[in-house]
């Protein structure tokens, strides 16, 4: 069956939205996709059927609140291919990451050790882990990143070392669309046992993950960048890396019992998820699952490709456009600067002309400092963009050239 971009297009009620008076062209998908009407709509429902406070009542909401959200664990888990109870929900892969470092790293954490990230992580992978290194003398070394954006695997190979106690590194980059050898790190830190946590943010959308065989120790995802709701996301962990884990905040639904002479645990995943859970987030994130796998992930990362095929060429041809991340087998993400154009002032002008890209740093300083630019233009793609979208993109730059030389 071919890939009939119209008719997904139809089933995103925003993009029918016209903004500042011209025909939508949403590119910010790196930022956060829009949502399926199927999402929409699975959520509306809950909070017109099934709304109750989850796991503490004996009454029917409560009841099929709690199976509506127990029932989307089931899904997620089975979609990455984990068991129920590796899915620890969280807000997104931020709050997913800072779990790891305050539950897991930071009680091993001594001092002189080192935590091995990229040269093109989201600050979110950067930050906690810092904080976290602060407190303990420890500190994070980061591997060079290559001149097209890939990895440089080599340089990465050259920082290990006796005192590498934790490995995170990002599977597709937000900024530049590399898609890193996560096979190849995992395996060489096994080789090695230090664990692994992978972002995979920008990766689900895009790719199909296997967590049992992909072999990481933790993965983190964001709900909202899956065409499902924000606020919501998860932490995938390995159930002997979870077991082992202290709990991180404290309060309702994860302990087991509580007295003034001491509390005792939950088992995971709910030892970490302390307070009222995000239920709408979690049916939402599985509706979302679903809504893709109608369509077929592999049909999506088919289509994404052929649009950045397509896209690559155009934009090569604008006059004093520079690419950021050319990396082979990189994502659908282009990144660019307009040589002697302010980013924030070509973006304002594409916004004029109905295209939402974002401009900045995209929380990637480093990354930025490594390319010698304080901002870059990003055009990121997602299963509903279509060569108009692509064509207005272009249009746009142009007439950006033409107001900004
Ligand atoms: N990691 C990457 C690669 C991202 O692109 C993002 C969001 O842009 C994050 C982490 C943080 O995700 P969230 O803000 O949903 O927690």
């Amino acid at each position: 069956m071919s890939y009939d971009v119209q008719r997904i297009r139809a089933d995103f009620p925003i993009l029918n939205e016209k903004v500042r008076g011209k025909r939508l062209a949403y590119l910010d998908n790196a930022a956060t996709t829009q949502k399926p009407r199927a999402v929409i709509d699975t959520i509306s429902r809950y909070y017109e059927t099934s709304n109750a406070n989850v796991h503490r009542a004996v009454h029917e909401l409560a009841e099929r609140a709690t199976t509506q959200y127990e029932g989307a664990r089931d899904r997620i888990a089975q979609f990455f291919n984990a068991q129920r109870e590796e899915v620890v929900f969280t807000r997104g892969t931020t709050e997913a990451i800072n779990l790891v470092a305050y539950s897991f790293l930071r009680p091993l954490l001594k001092e002189g050790d080192e935590i091995l990230v990229t040269g093109m992580e989201h600050h979110s992978n950067i930050v906690p882990w810092q904080l976290i290194a602060a407190e303990r003398g420890a500190k994070v070394v980061a591997a060079p990143v290559l001149d097209d954006g890939a990895l440089d695997l080599d340089g990465w190979r050259a920082l290990l070392n006796e005192r590498t106690r934790f490995i995170a590194v990002v599977q597709v980059s937000n900024t530049l669309g590399t898609v890193n050898p996560v096979a190849e790190i995992i395996a060489e830190a096994k080789r090695r046992d230090i664990p692994v946590l992978v972002d995979g943010a920008q990766a689900v959308a895009h790719l199909k993950v296997d967590f049992a065989a992909l072999g990481a120790d933790f993965y983190t995802l964001s709900a909202h960048k899956l065409y499902g709701p924000t606020g919501f996301g998860c932490l995938l962990g390995k159930k002997a890396r979870l077991d082992a884990m202290p709990p991180w905040h404290g309060g309702g639904d994860m302990i087991r019992t509580v007295s003034f002479s001491g509390s005792t645990w939950a088992e995971p995943p709910y030892r970490f998820e302390a307070g009222t859970p995000d239920m709408a987030g979690a049916i939402g994130l599985a509706a979302a699952i679903d809504y893709v796998e109608a369509i077929g992930l592999d049909a999506i990362t088919a289509h994404e490709h052929a649009l950045l095929e397509y896209a690559t060429p155009q934009l090569h041809a604008i006059k004093g456009l520079r690419l950021i991340g050319t990396a082979p087998g990189k994502g659908g993400i282009l990144s660019f600067v307009l040589e002697g154009a302010d980013a924030q002032d070509v973006g304002s002008i594409l916004d004029m002309q109905g295209v939402a890209v974002r401009t900045g740093h995209h929380c990637t300083m480093p990354l930025m400092a490594r390319f010698g630019v304080s901002a870059t233009v990003r055009a990121s793609l997602a299963c509903y963009n279509s060569e108009e979208d692509i064509g207005q993109l272009a249009a746009a730059l142009n007439k950006a050239i033409q107001l900004l030389r």
